[in-house]
């Protein structure tokens, strides 16, 4: 058997970090060397699993992390440019998550894809992954049909319509060789008019405690595909973000996408 993928997380501390040492404490598949948090944080120098071996403490500090396989990234985009200097200056392959990123960093990561494995998604379900396949698929096969994309999510979502509703629109938009941002419908009130050809629409739903859906609907002349995908755990995220750093172990150099390790 194959020895454990040695990770570090980085962001250990937040929302998507806690999630993913949940699972990480009950799989063999890797051995979580390095756990790294704001500098101040409350949980620097803190064990990361209490108990009769709490040797990992939470730590701030690349320049003292081991020898690595793969960092996991779900922090912010100066924590990220810390953990990216680390990865290109030791060959270390790179999954991240995260968002908020400006063009100077943007750049850099398209930059460090030369030199080592680099895996980025806006949203680490491995179910949206294949709704995105799908929609691809179909808005490409159906080019005149209508396509509309409802999202709902829970009442303290800021932004709308969800970053993934837009990905969702692009993908289709890109598959039918049209620009989302000539072919995008944000509101209809009042009086709108006729639906113009080839448009995509976009509708938000937002309440309680919904976790994250997107339904993709393709509406023909009487006959319509639906395809959906309920997310009800955040854990998925995480889940995929450990798919996708056991893919990307020993990979070689590269941009790589969630839908390669599908
Ligand atoms: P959070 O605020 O709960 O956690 C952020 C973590 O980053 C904390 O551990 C914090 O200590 C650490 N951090 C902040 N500044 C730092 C610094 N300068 N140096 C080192 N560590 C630092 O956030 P979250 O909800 O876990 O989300 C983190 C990121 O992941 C966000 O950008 C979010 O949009 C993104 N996200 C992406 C997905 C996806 O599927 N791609 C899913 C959920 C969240």
């Amino acid at each position: 058997m194959s020895r454990p993928v040695r990770l570090a997380i980085n962001g250990a501390s937040g929302r998507m970090g806690q999630a993913l040492l949940g699972l990480l404490k009950e799989d063999p598949a890797f051995r979580l060397d390095y756990a790294v948090v704001a500098p101040g944080s409350e949980s620097d120098g803190a064990s990361v699993f209490p108990g009769p071996s709490d040797a990992l403490r939470y730590a701030h500090d690349w320049s003292q992390a081991p020898a690595l396989d793969v960092v996991v990234d779900f922090s912010g985009p100066e924590a990220l440019a810390a953990a990216l200097d680390y990865c290109l200056a030791n060959g270390t392959a790179l999954v991240t998550g995260t968002t908020g990123i400006d063009s100077a960093l943007e750049a850099r990561l398209e930059g460090a894809c030369e030199h080592i494995a680099v895996l980025r998604a806006a949203n680490f379900s491995l179910g949206v992954t294949m709704l995105t396949r799908l929609l691809r698929e179909a808005a490409a096969a159906f080019p005149a049909w209508d396509l509309e994309i409802v999202e709902a999510h829970h009442g303290h979502k800021q932004d709308a319509p969800s970053g993934t509703a837009l990905a969702l629109g692009h993908a289709a938009a890109a598959a039918r060789n049209i620009d989302l941002a000539t072919a995008a419908v944000y509101s209809r009130e009042g009086r709108p008019g006729e639906r113009v050809d080839g448009s995509i629409g976009f509708a938000v739903v937002r309440g309680g405690d919904i976790v994250g859906e997107h339904h993709a609907l393709l509406i023909g002349k009487g006959e319509r595909i639906e395809l959906s995908h309920r997310a009800t755990d955040r854990s998925v995220f995480a889940r995929g973000a450990l798919q996708a750093a056991q893919w990307l172990h020993g990979r070689s150099a590269g941009s790589w996408q969630l839908d390669d390790v599908l």
